[in-house]
């Protein structure tokens, strides 16, 4: 009976950059759980569509660059229009610039800032509002980071975001809770997507990163993926405000 509580048959979420990496592997996950998956990529979803059908639920991108705050309410209205409503909003679309503090370019601080925080707040407004119109309540899960806790090392811009992913993310709960809105976060620890390509090449980093972590291994985009059924389930209805480490218990050494 309890995990019926997990699951999501229809429902309809949307899930921003998942045409690969962490955003795919939720995606999937969530379209396994029984959600059907509005998707938000720079260009095409790449082989996602074929993933989610074959998880028995329907797919459909919208083309935007979230970066740009004017493509915010059109990317909505269309999420809305296309299944004929929205449940959940996983804001995973994010960016890294990698450079010495003392050298950091202002553009490298604001297309950072620009999508991992300021869309993520824009379009969490934007469907709360539709939650409030569709009288459902819903789910928000955005994506925090080890940097949400720690300072890093050479990628200012990034910790100052994922900080205030977490601080926004508690922000919004307190305000939308009442309306049985649920805003979550994840924190994923190192995983082996495009973000950690540069870090894993390099083999020194690549070795003290992976020794540091207790399971032993990099993270997968499979790995993020219970976590996000869970919150955008009806099991995580009264988790609000929480950031949840999916680490291989990098936070708890
Ligand atoms: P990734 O680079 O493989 O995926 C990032 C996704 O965001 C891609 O689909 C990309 O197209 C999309 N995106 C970026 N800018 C966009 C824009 N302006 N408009 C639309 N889409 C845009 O990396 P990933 O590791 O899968 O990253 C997913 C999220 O997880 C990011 O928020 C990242 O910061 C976060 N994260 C990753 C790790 C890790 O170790 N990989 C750790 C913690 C947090």
């Amino acid at each position: 009976m309890i995990l019926r509580s997990f699951g999501l048959d229809g429902k309809v979420a949307i899930v921003s950059g998942c045409n690969t990496g962490l955003g795919q592997g939720m995606a999937v996950a969530l379209a396994q759980a029984g959600a059907d998956i509005i998707g938000v990529n720079y260009g095409s979803a790449d082989d996602t569509p074929e993933l989610i059908e074959k998880a028995g639920r329907r797919f459909h991108n919208i083309t935007a660059d979230l970066s740009q705050p004017c493509v915010i309410s059109d990317v909505v209205a269309e999420a809305r229009r296309t299944f004929g409503r929205i449940d959940i909003l996983v804001n995973n679309a994010g960016i890294i610039r990698r450079e010495d503090a003392i050298e950091f370019s202002e553009s490298d601080w604001d297309d950072v800032l620009n999508i991992n925080l300021k869309s993520v707040f824009l379009m969490s407004q934007a469907v709360a509002r539709v939650y409030n119109e569709q009288e459902s309540g819903g789910k928000i899960i955005n994506i925090a980071s080890m940097l949400s806790y720690q300072g890093g090392i050479r990628v200012p811009s990034y910790t100052a975001s994922k900080s205030a992913v977490m601080g926004l993310t508690r922000a919004l709960a307190n305000e939308w809770a009442s309306s049985n809105i649920n805003v979550n976060a994840i924190a994923p620890g190192y995983m082996a997507t495009n973000n950690t390509a540069a870090l894993r090449a390099d083999d020194v980093r690549e070795k003290a990163i992976r020794e540091r972590i207790p399971a032993n291994r990099w993270g997968t985009p499979e790995d993020v993926g219970g976590s996000a059924v869970f919150l955008a389930s009806p099991a995580a209805d009264y988790i609000n405000g929480f950031t949840l480490a999916v680490d291989g218990g990098w936070l708890a050494r």
